[in-house]
């Protein structure tokens, strides 16, 4: 054998020997905001997607378990041939009206949609204009696409607008972003971005994954954040492993254009269709989304909250507006140490350290979500504040 295994991405045995490896917990119960985690007990969950605790929803577990005693747990396959149900069909028409698009497609993963679509809409001869801080999916999609992938500084429209201005007028642009920023839980400036795109000839991509059920007063996404037109995104992509709590990604649009991406989009044709449980579960989040709008008037509430009780031990929460809570330590070490502070206090926490987030900027990454009691959210303030004073992060 001369096969060298390339090194891991992470220092993982220095990791294991400090006490810092925190990954693949293993979650062996779920009840809300509590999770029993394997060789640690209970612990109060703020690292979860499960944004409007929809997760164990009695109605949409009902429709999953329903749907699979009708089709089973797969399908035939691919969506073209054999792989599309009335289930799916339905999913798609909710998701189009959800978003007020014309059409609407579900592929197998959100990482697969950007990753296929991009690849599906620009290739070489084109250009790709991406946020610098877009998700690694998108970075991916551009990459493999073969249009020209420029990208400009972080919601820096002013740039993206230079960047336009110097290519041919008759290219092809697209333009991408996250409605709401993974790391730093901040907004895409949209209305800046919609104007420039129009002015400059550019199609806009927009990916919802952290925005849908999350932003906008009934957690309807940035368009809705920001009071604009359903039509100001051509490009809808969203996830319905976050909000929406199953697997899948979708993008929402034009018919025209879902029509080309069905028959060019290789994540699409080439992969199995979603099995019909997950589908009718995404169906039925849709609905629950809908009717209990007091789930997002909850997680907004807890936002504000958990920010005010960590503002007011002086912490930095960086540029957060919404759920996702970087709570800035400085160096890796720091943000480590605090991770493991903070999870022997029963708080299930991850730290976020430099090279995925930039050198200086290692954070505890706190998600709150709508199954927070207030009293969840000042217990684990207090263990945050506690862990920072205890090093130095605050005075
Ligand atoms: N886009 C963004 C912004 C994400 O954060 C993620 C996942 N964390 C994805 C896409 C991929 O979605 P999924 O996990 O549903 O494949």
């Amino acid at each position: 054998m001369t096969f060298r295994l390339p090194p891991p991405n992470w220092p993982i045995e220095d990791l294991k020997c400090e006490g810092h490896y925190f990954y693949e917990s293993v979650i062996t119960e779920l009840r809300g905001s509590r999770v029993e985690v394997e060789g640690r007990g209970e612990m109060l969950m703020f690292s979860s997607y499960s944004y409007l605790d929809l997760l164990q929803h009695p109605r949409i577990d009902a429709a999953a378990i329903e749907a699979i005693r009708l089709f089973g747990t797969g399908t035939h396959g691919v969506r073209l041939l054999a792989g599309t149900t009335l289930y799916h069909k339905r999913l798609e028409a909710r998701i189009a009206a959800f978003k007020q698009t014309e059409a609407a497609m579900v592929l197998s993963n959100g990482f697969l949609t950007n990753a296929t679509v991009i690849d599906a809409l620009v290739g070489r001869g084109d250009y790709v204009i991406s946020d610098k801080l877009n998700h690694a999916s998108i970075v991916d999609g551009c990459q493999q696409s073969g249009a020209r992938f420029l990208r400009f500084d972080h919601n820096d429209i002013g740039r993206l607008d230079e960047f336009l201005q110097t290519l041919p007028s008759d290219s092809n642009k697209l333009v991408i972003a996250d409605a709401v920023f993974s790391m730093d839980g901040d907004i895409f400036n949209l209305p800046a971005a919609v104007e420039v795109c129009r002015r400059r000839g550019a199609f806009l991509m927009i990916d919802e994954a952290h925005s849908l059920g999350v932003i906008g007063k009934t957690g309807r996404g940035i368009e809705q954040h920001f009071a604009m037109p359903s039509d100001s995104v051509d490009v809808k992509m969203g996830t319905l492993s976050k909000a929406i709590p199953c697997i899948g990604g979708y993008i929402a649009g034009r018919a025209a254009l879902i029509e080309v991406l069905k028959h060019r989009s290789r994540g699409y044709i080439y992969s199995a269709s979603l099995p019909v449980g997950l589908v009718a579960a995404a169906e039925a989040a849709f609905d629950v989304l809908e009717e209990e709008t007091w789930r997002v008037e909850r997680l907004h509430d807890n936002d504000a909250f958990m920010k005010s009780e960590l503002h007011k031990v002086g912490l930095s929460t960086h540029r957060s507006e919404t759920a996702v809570i970087p709570i800035m330590c400085g160096t890796n070490k720091i943000a480590l140490d605090m991770a493991k502070l903070c999870q022997e206090k029963g708080l299930f926490i991850q730290a976020i350290t430099a090279p995925v987030v930039p050198e200086g900027e290692a954070r505890l990454r706190c998600i709150v979500t709508a199954a927070h009691s207030r009293e969840e959210l000042r217990f684990a303030a207090s263990v945050i504040a506690t862990a920072a004073r205890e090093l130095g992060v605050v005075p």
